[in-house]
């Protein structure tokens, strides 16, 4: 038995090895590309659920790691944000973001995600305004998405920073709401413009009661506080009606439109497609 257990402990310590050597690799390659602008952005399509209009495009990372192929910022913001890569793909992003949608046939609006390792820093507000005058894209095309999990750090600096990013003209929505868990508290003290539920309560938001009270609720409360509130990771039609009958702002997700590159052309002809 001992020999077994030391033979776990030992396989156990092994996979920890190779775990953190994987989160070592990463964080090098994200610093090279970082250098060697090995970075795309994808956008997905954000639409009003009463007339289907287009609201705007969240702005998402894409990274092709050499040798591994696509990597999910799921998987490597939390290492990028760990080795202190994210400042500097932050501001990358900002700033391509800006560009790219400033040249656009259409002056639509982008939301880019913001980490809590930027909010936590001043020369966010620099990098903001260095982005919209480089690129000389309105402010009230962009938008900041911010998690409530972001802004409990130095929460009065946070503060600060958002203040100073809004008065600017550029909003600022809450991302993933209902996970974090001082979302009321967040709702109180920040100055956001939209609240983004989180793609969770979508899942059996029409067959399970329980989840669709909580969104019913989530948009009660954007009601009574004026600010509108979008549905991400809408997948069903059914969930749609739901989310119409319901009376929720706009809504985003695969039923919507994939994340990837806007292809004008369908856009510019809306009566062709349904
Ligand atoms: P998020 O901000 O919640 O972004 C939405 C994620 O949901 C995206 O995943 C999107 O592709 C996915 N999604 C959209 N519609 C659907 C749907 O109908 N069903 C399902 N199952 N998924 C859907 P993605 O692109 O893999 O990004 C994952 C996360 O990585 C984002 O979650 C965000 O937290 C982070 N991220 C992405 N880009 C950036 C960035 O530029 N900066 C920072 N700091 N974080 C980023
Ligand atoms: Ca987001
Ligand atoms: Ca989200
Ligand atoms: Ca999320």
């Amino acid at each position: 038995a001992k020999a077994e257990f030391d033979r776990r402990i030992c396989y156990y310590e092994h996979d920890m090895d190779e775990q953190a050597r994987q989160r070592r690799d990463i964080a090098r390659d994200l610093w090279t590309a970082v250098e060697n602008n090995g970075f795309s952005l994808a956008y997905q399509v954000q639409k009003s659920v009463a007339s289907g209009e287009i609201t705007g495009y969240e702005v998402l990372l894409r990274w092709n790691r050499p040798g591994h192929g696509n990597v999910s910022p799921a998987e490597f913001i939390p290492i990028a944000e760990e080795c202190g890569a994210i400042s500097a793909i932050g501001v990358w992003v900002l700033k391509m973001a800006c560009l790219e949608a400033a040249s656009w046939p259409e002056p639509c609006k982008i939301a880019v995600n913001v980490s809590g390792i930027q909010l936590a820093q001043i020369d966010l507000i620099d990098t903001v305004r260095n982005s919209l005058f480089m690129s000389g894209l309105a402010p009230h095309r962009l938008e900041l998405e911010v998690t409530e999990t972001s802004i409990i750090g130095d929460k009065n600096r946070a503060l600060h920073i958002l203040r100073q990013i809004k008065a600017m003209g550029v909003s600022i929505a809450i991302d993933d709401f209902g996970t974090g868990y001082s979302s009321l508290d967040t709702l109180r003290s920040f100055p956001f413009d939209k609240i983004k539920i989180d793609r969770s309560f979508m899942n059996e938001v029409e067959s399970d009661e329980q989840s669709k009270a909580i969104v019913r609720a989530i948009l009660a409360l954007g009601r009574s506080l004026s600010v509108p509130v979008l549905a991400e990771g809408v997948e069903t039609r059914e969930q749609l009606d739901v989310l119409r009958k319901e009376g929720c702002t706009e809504a985003q997700g695969f039923l919507l439109g994939r994340p990837g590159a806007i292809d004008w052309n369908d856009r510019l002809e809306p009566g062709l497609r349904a």
